[in-house]
């Protein structure tokens, strides 16, 4: 009897689990099911370039249709409102419900606002391609009005959160700056872009030297750094700085960390601090018929760490649960996750970068590193492309 396979989310994990999940398993064998909230898949590592108007929104954001064609996928474009895998069943905002005979839970994670008053409120996030688009149309409408108003808020641009995601979209915003004051004729110097860090440095995960590096970078491209700042308090568009000073800006980006999706720790499975515990085959420590990929999961690397949420990681298990699903389900031994780590790239804008890169973390910087992030996100899409051809 054909087996049925539901997998929760088309980000970096689902997807290459139904891509994989295909390469064993034939239509009449298994039914896969992709359910998605948004119909298509986002490159959400390159969603600072869309923020900036730098990159187009098909360049990040795949059609599913496309990439599922002739995959037998049925490829359902609904949020998933509930899911327990006690009673199997998954509750759809459509009103539908599923039940499956395993399940690939790969609902990314959420930005943290850490009870901050008044945060989510009035702040931006960059966790989408909408969001994205948001991101740069408001700076735009921002940039124009200061024209007209001379308001100061206006042309002040606060990024929350100094981590892989505030620097990039920092840098990519450095760098539109230019064009976007000479559009509307404001004086470059009265753009104030700001970004406010709560711990001692930026990029953390970065040896001195890069942070130092990046630091310099992006101040002679006009960014200011407050660092050892934490955000205390937002009411409308003043945001309050544990040190006693106000920002006011009409611009606020809040990238101060991610968090489990609350599903999970709804849904009846065992977690950690919201996300998924599980086994070595990336098997739900409560559930052996669930899965779960990427930031959905707590992952403890050799060393007793958690694997960082990353979208290197989150492939990498989604493609071994595109097997493991296929061996559980036909009773085969199943194989275990031990990922690749290719290091780390942050870029700063359209011609620098910083990175440590491979297991030995060998520095790079300026082009050299750009480059190799450029590299990164074509090796992920013709990865992605090489399966889909693989599939049947
Ligand atoms: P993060 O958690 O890595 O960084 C958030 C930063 O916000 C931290 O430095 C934290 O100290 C700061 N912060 C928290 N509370 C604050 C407060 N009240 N005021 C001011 N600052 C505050 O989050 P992220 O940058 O969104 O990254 C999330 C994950 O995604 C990470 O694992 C990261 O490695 C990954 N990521 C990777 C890339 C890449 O590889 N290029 C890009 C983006 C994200």
């Amino acid at each position: 009897m054909s087996k049925k396979i539901v997998i929760l989310g088309a980000g970096y994990g689902g997807v290459l689990a139904a891509l994989n999940v295909r390469k064993h398993f034939s239509k009449s064998e298994a039914e896969v099911t992709v359910i998605n909230k948004y119909p298509t898949h986002q490159i959400i590592t390159e969603l600072h370039r869309l923020a900036a108007g730098n990159v187009s929104e098909q360049a990040v954001a795949m059609p599913l249709t496309k990439l599922f064609k002739g995959l037998d996928i049925d490829l359902k474009i609904a949020e998933v409102e509930s899911f327990s895998v006690d009673n199997k069943e998954i509750k759809l905002g459509d009103g539908s419900t599923l039940t499956y005979d395993a399940l690939v839970v790969g609902l990314g994670s959420v930005t943290a606002y850490f009870g901050i008053p008044g945060l989510e409120e009035n702040s931006m996030v960059l966790k989408s391609a909408a969001d994205a688009n948001k991101i740069y149309k408001h700076v735009e409408e921002r940039i124009s009005e200061y024209a007209k108003t001379k308001n100061e808020a206006d042309a002040t641009i606060l990024i929350g959160g100094g981590g892989l995601t505030g620097v990039e979209l920092v840098g990519e915003l450095a760098d539109i700056m230019p064009k976007l004051t000479r559009k509307y004729g404001v004086d470059p110097k009265a753009v104030k872009l700001k970004l406010v860090e709560a711990g001692p440095k930026i990029l953390p995960v970065l040896p001195d030297h890069l942070i130092e590096r990046a630091t310099s970078s992006l101040e002679a491209r006009g960014v200011e750094f407050l660092t050892g700042l934490p955000v205390t308090n937002v009411e409308g568009n003043t945001i309050d700085l544990k040190d006693g000073q106000k920002v006011v800006a009409n611009t606020f980006v809040w990238t101060g960390g991610v968090q489990g999706n609350p599903l999970v720790g709804e849904s009846g499975l065992e977690v950690n601090r919201g996300r998924a515990t599980v086994n070595d085959f990336l098997q739900s420590t409560s559930h052996k018929d669930v899965f779960v990929a990427g930031d959905s999961a707590v992952v403890f690397g050799p060393e007793g760490r958690p694997y960082p949420p990353t979208a290197q990681i989150a492939w990498q298990m989604g493609e071994l649960i595109g097997y493991n699903l296929y061996a559980f389900l036909e009773n085969k031994d199943l194989e275990t996750f031990s990922p690749v780590n290719s290091g780390t790239l942050a870029s700063l804008g359209r011609k620098d970068a910083v990175a440590t890169i491979g297991a030995n973390s060998t520095p790079l910087k300026g082009l050299p590193a750009s480059l190799m992030k450029e590299a990164s996100n074509v090796r992920y899409l013709t990865h992605i492309k090489g399966l889909f051809s693989l599939a049947y």
